[in-house]
């Protein structure tokens, strides 16, 4: 339980306030932070130098280092259960697109996976994926949703069945969540029919307007939901498709985040080329309205001039440096976009990382390796290289998840985490190098209470229902492996 403050002098009639000795704010690191919360987990007033350290105060004391909560810019939670079991050359010659041992494999055998899984499996594995990204600092989740049908392709009883399951882990888990429920129609450029494998992702255009409506009819009032939209990628959509989808949504919500899979392979770009003489990217661009609520998940494989073009529309990319490297994609040009002053978040994608930290050190690695330079992020950011990539990654996936998080600022969700100040690797440092040690030195994650909507939802970097998580995890895992 957090402590609720009473109706005292100066504080507020209900709500929560903390204190932290040291916290990282829009402006910079500040000492002496307090920070109030309203009963509904939003952030009521954020100040430094108040003095509420003094004993007898009635803030709950956070004893250590407050830095935002990480959102995770793109997650597919089912796909955990998949991790590590994709990692031996494939017997056959070729995959289902005619590639050996490369991305298209992997896909080929994520279907195949699929089909073992039931929605409870699912509730399960989201449950146990959203805990561990909890416990490495990742306080709310855009989930990139395609799967709505049963292995075979037929209709659950209840249309939004998965997406229930899906949200309800992350309301179990406590994370926040910006759920994106994904059209998907074809197998490939030009409205191919889709494999049966790709049967469980199809909803029709109208069929995945009604899902969206549904689905914010359901958790509209619920500050720790946001519904968005998301379209697979230009591979399984057809254009007339997201323009009328993309209208529909909009006329009810706006401002509604929108994702999509883009570039992400060369021979993605290659086909999009031959059937429509875009490159992928450029194709978006000429024919979408594509802004700032907009989120190019890898965006992998683009020109300077698309790179330049997605940072003035002020879109969003969604960088999975750990999925990208696994599943061999490529590198995204980050020191363009960070020129060009635009914006990127990262993700978690296909979770054979749960830890952002691990995605941010990826990020800036892959950048060294190919680059042969050192700080590449900070160099073309301006700053300290923790800091460029923390703060960016913190400020594009918060503007791709269209939820007020990832800021310690009033009118923001209380979304934060306090890292140990006793964490050896933090000893003698200013804190303007803590990002760079918890990025760059950590072998041990300094992540030990976590805070979400204002609850603690990790103590001592032990998340409040890690053992019955865990156990049905466990369980999980063995029935799939299982043979049937
Ligand atoms: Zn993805």
């Amino acid at each position: 339980m957090i402590p609720t403050i009473g109706a005292g002098p100066g504080n507020p009639p209900n709500g929560l306030r903390f204190h932290a000795p040291l916290a990282l704010l829009p402006g910079g690191w500040a000492d002496d932070v307090t920070l109030e919360a309203t009963p509904s987990g939003m952030l009521s007033r954020v100040e430094s130098g108040a003095g509420e350290a003094v004993e007898g105060s009635s803030a709950v004391p956070l004893d250590g280092i407050v830095v935002p909560g990480i959102p995770n810019v793109h997650s597919h939670a089912f796909q955990r259960a998949l991790a590590g079991l994709t990692e031996s050359p494939p017997a056959r010659p070729a995959g289902i697109d005619g590639a050996a041992n490369t991305f298209w494999h992997w896909r080929e055998t994520l279907y195949h996976f699929i089909r073992r899984l039931t929605p409870d499996d699912i509730h399960t594995v989201a449950s146990f994926a959203y805990m561990e990204m909890l416990r490495a600092g990742t306080t709310s989740v855009s989930e990139f949703h395609y799967l709505h049908r049963d292995p075979e392709g037929g209709p659950y009883p209840e249309r939004g069945e998965l997406s229930h399951r899906v949200i309800d882990a992350a309301l179990r888990s406590g994370i926040g969540i910006t759920h994106l429920p994904v059209l998907y129609s074809h197998g490939g450029f030009g409205g191919t029919p889709p494999e049966p494998e790709q049967r469980p992702f199809v909803l029709p255009p109208d069929e995945l307007v009604e899902l969206v409506a549904s689905l914010r009819a359901r958790h509209g009032d619920d500050p720790r939901v946001r519904i968005g939209l998301a379209f697979h990628s230009l591979r399984a959509v057809a254009l007339e498709d997201l323009l009328h989808v993309l209208d529909e949504v909009r006329a009810d919500d706006p401002g509604v985040p929108v994702h999509i899979h883009v570039a992400e392979q060369v021979k993605e770009v290659e086909d999009c080329v031959a059937w429509s003489g875009f490159r992928p990217v450029e194709f978006l661009l000429a024919h979408a309205p594509v802004g700032a609520s907009w989120c190019l998940v890898h965006a992998t494989h683009v020109s300077s001039q698309e790179v330049d073009a997605l940072a003035e529309r002020g879109s969003v990319v969604g960088l999975c440096p750990t999925t990208e490297a696994n599943l061999g994609d490529g590198i995204f040009p980050l020191p363009r976009l960070l020129a060009a002053g635009g914006r990127f978040g990262v993700g978690s994608d296909s979770q054979v990382s749960v830890n952002p930290v691990e995605e941010l050190r990826l990020l800036e690695y892959g950048q060294r390796l190919a680059r042969r330079e050192r700080n590449v992020a900070g160099r073309s950011g301006g700053g300290p290289t923790g800091t460029v990539l923390f703060e960016g990654a913190v400020e594009g996936a918060r503007q791709a998840s269209g939820r007020p998080v990832g800021i310690l600022r009033a009118g923001e969700r209380a979304d934060f985490l306090v890292l140990d100040p006793e964490h050896p690797d933090f000893q003698g440092r200013p804190p303007e190098q803590i990002l760079d040690s918890w990025i760059f030195a950590g072998q041990r994650s300094p992540v030990r209470d976590v805070y979400v909507g204002g609850e603690r939802i990790v103590r001592d970097g032990r998340h409040h229902d890690e053992e019955a998580i865990t156990s049905e995890y466990r369980e999980c895992l063995n029935r799939i492996a299982s043979p049937s």
